[in-house]
């Protein structure tokens, strides 16, 4: 592997100065503040100073279609990580943008797409079900045919950034009578559409996402995104995507797994832990050095994981390391970000809290073993039936 810092051209350190410039006149100590005051992930002042910058179209488009080389697009996922641009909505929104891009009809894109662009239009994902989410075709929220309309009714838990959206990618389904995967139809509803609440939930991490109620929510076919039952084609997709199916290329200048993004606060954490214990003298205490020593060892092995095994070892360790560096810290280290006393700058008290979640959304860590156990070292399906019990 080569760990040399690699040599920019002009142009492109160039290009990294306006970046770093660019970030940080935007992503301001407020609106760092207010994103955690909110839970939102998400800030419209810089995201649509971001899209009136161009970033937001160049980081969509491809190098062929006039959007960054692979270079620029490394530097600026790299800074952006390290200025804390709030990230969540623009995730959904450039991956549901895809299959707007590909199934949506030409109407249903330009009255999406230039929007993306601006940050004047931001998408979100209405996948799981109060009852289950792991399982995403396991749909109950229903869409019925009535002309040239939709009518939707159901309910949608954890759609997070749905107040910050215009449209939600919507799973439902069109045919309850036929198999799973041959039940579902996609459809980008406008988040306007009467009939249609949003309650806010906050979680233990302070984030907020949201529960969506469709009660006879009436939507023209145009906002229909593939064949009516074929849904699962057009959600196969983004749901690889999202679960880090896809191969980084072989360039170096791509993360290896995806929630490289949440992985960044828990080497800062690492970082923040390391300096507090080596001002105090106490890293001259061997097991401080063994403890504080394993938790570096542990980000960097997970940093390097790649694709499915990146997901689970990444999540795995900020849940495993996160109470370690906070008992080696004490009790300063629970005060959270933004509190006078906290020792650490609340940084090992927030991913301690944010561990739990890393490991739930974008699919389960049970679900992910199950899916290397499975596909990968060719374990066969989980049987999950009881044992059987011998009568005789
Ligand atoms: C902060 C946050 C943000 C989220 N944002 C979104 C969003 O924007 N849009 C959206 O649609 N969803 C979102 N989700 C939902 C998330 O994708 C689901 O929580 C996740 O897929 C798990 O579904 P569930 O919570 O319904 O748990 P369930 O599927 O009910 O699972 C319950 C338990 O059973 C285990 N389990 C289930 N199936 C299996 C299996 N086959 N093998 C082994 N164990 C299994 C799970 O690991 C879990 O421990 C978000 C969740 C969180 C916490």
């Amino acid at each position: 592997m080569d760990f040399s810092r690699p040599q920019l051209t002009d142009d492109d350190q160039a290009f990294l100065d306006e970046a770093r410039t660019f970030l940080a006149t935007h992503v301001t100590e407020e609106v760092k503040r207010r994103d955690r005051e909110t839970g939102d992930n998400f800030d419209e002042g810089v995201h649509l100073a971001l899209g009136a910058a161009g970033y937001l179209e160049a980081e969509w488009k491809t190098e062929a279609d006039g959007g960054f080389s692979r270079v620029r697009r490394r530097i600026w996922e790299l800074e952006k990580r390290r200025a804390h641009v709030p990230w969540v909505t623009w995730g959904t929104t450039a991956m549901v943008a895809r299959s707007v891009d590909k199934f949506g009809s030409s109407e249903l894109r330009d009255e999406v797409l230039p929007g993306v662009f601006s940050g004047h239009v931001r998408l979100c994902l209405g996948y799981t079900e109060p009852e289950g989410g792991s399982d995403v075709a396991t749909c109950k929220t229903r869409a019925v045919r009535d002309g040239d309309s939709w009518i939707i009714n159901g309910s949608k838990m954890f759609t997070t950034g749905a107040h910050n959206c215009q449209y939600v990618f919507l799973i439902t389904n069109t045919d309850p009578d036929a198999r799973k995967h041959k039940s579902l139809t996609m459809f980008l509803v406008p988040l306007n559409t009467p009939g249609i609440e949003i309650q806010g939930l906050r979680t233990v991490d302070g984030d907020r996402t949201n529960i969506v109620y469709y009660s006879d929510v009436r939507i023209d076919d145009k906002y229909r995104l593939g064949e009516v039952n074929g849904g699962w084609t057009v959600l196969r997709e983004p749901l690889n995507v999202e679960h880090g199916a896809v191969d980084a290329d072989p360039d170096g200048l791509q993360d290896v797994s995806i929630m490289m993004h949440q992985a960044n606060f828990m080497a800062e954490a690492v970082d923040k832990a390391g300096a507090v214990v080596g001002r105090s003298g106490r890293i001259d205490d061997r097991a401080v050095a063994y403890r504080l020593g394993r938790a570096a060892a542990r980000v960097e092995a997970s940093l390097s994981a790649p694709s499915i095994f990146g997901r689970v070892a990444l999540a795995q360790t900020m849940r495993d390391i996160s109470p370690d560096l906070m008992d080696l810290l004490g009790s300063a280290s629970a005060l959270p970000i933004g509190t006078d006393g906290s020792i650490d700058e609340g940084a090992s008290d927030y991913i301690y809290r944010f561990a739990p979640l890393v490991g739930i959304y974008g699919g389960t860590l049970e679900v992910f073993r199950n899916m290397i156990a499975q596909y990968v070292l060719g374990l066969g399906k989980p049987n999950y039936s009881p044992p059987v019990v011998k009568t005789s």
